[in-house]
């Protein structure tokens, strides 16, 4: 049997059976992901990290969690290199047993998928989504609103944008549902538009969100880096989740955030692939700022 879940324009298919008795889900418990670089040949190594076993690593402790997580967030670099289509085979295959047991996925574009194969893979169309030619999305939470962002501008180009038409969406969205607070989760870090890497409409985005004082944080991947800080201008969080696939420096810890909603704040603790990172395990308390 098959379950369809819509979300706010965005058509998530969750195959798998209904279990009689599914083990209990915290709507506020979830997991967060980035930079998961899935390859077609599931024996790929990079910097010393085999990929799929990592994904498979962080999808076995999403099972095992008592009481399971409400759903798995990945913001973005799903593929990897170009986002070849036998890219999202595999990371069908790794994501298998989330489907099986209806624990939701939600995927974010990054600059090394393609747009279009991401997609078909998630049962979309261009047609689902808010603004066609991106991938965005509302999911509601009790305590919180994720706001799924598409900051693909080319694969498999460094830089991101939102661009105009995803950015109204979003302040309009914003608008409609300003009683929760708002957690944008895209791929691209902020920045200084000339240093290449970062999202090109930061100033546009912040311009947006700074006085709309339910927006409380922006989460992101691609740097590889995991680290939290906070925009000085307006207290929003800026998080970088951890690269899960593999990362560039040994001080970098490779997993995932284990993210806890709470009525005016998240816990964010990191799980590393290598327990004895220093890192693994490390926890972050952040509290939003006020309305
Ligand atoms: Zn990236």
């Amino acid at each position: 049997m098959l379950r369809h879940v819509m979300v706010a324009g965005l058509a998530l298919l969750l195959g798998g059976r209904l279990a009689a008795a599914a083990p209990a889900s915290d709507p506020n418990r979830w997991v967060l992901m980035a930079d998961i670089h899935i390859r077609a040949n599931p024996a790929t190594q990079a910097h010393g990290y085999n990929i799929a076993e990592n994904l498979r690593m962080a999808v076995r402790a999403i099972l095992s969690m008592e009481p399971r997580p409400a759903g798995l967030v990945v913001a973005g670099d799903c593929a990897y290199g170009r986002g070849e289509k036998a890219d999202y085979r595999t990371l069908g295959e790794l994501l298998e047993p989330l489907r099986k047991e209806n624990v939701p996925f939600y995927l974010v574009p990054g600059n090394h998928d393609r747009r279009d194969l991401l997609r078909e893979f998630l049962g979309e169309t261009a047609a689902t989504s808010p603004v066609p030619n991106k991938m965005a999305a509302m999911v509601r939470t009790p305590l919180a609103n994720w706001f799924l962002l598409d900051s693909l501008e080319k694969t498999p180009d460094t830089p991101g944008v939102l661009d105009e038409a995803q950015c109204e969406w979003l302040a309009r969205t914003l608008d409609a549902n300003a009683d929760k607070p708002a957690l944008l989760v895209m791929h691209h870090h902020p920045g200084d538009p000339a240093r290449p890497g970062c999202l090109k409409d930061t100033a546009k985005l912040f311009e947006i969100i700074r006085p709309r004082r339910q927006v409380k944080a922006w989460i992101f991947g691609h740097t590889h880096v995991w680290g939290v800080t906070q925009d000085a201008a307006s207290g929003i969080h800026l998080i970088n989740l951890p690269a899960s696939g593999y990362v560039f420096k040994p001080e970098n810890p490779c997993g995932w955030v284990e993210a806890v909603l709470k009525e005016n704040g998240i816990r964010l603790e990191v799980h590393s692939v290598r327990p004895e990172h220093a890192k693994h395990g490390q926890v972050a308390e952040l509290t939003w700022r006020a309305n």
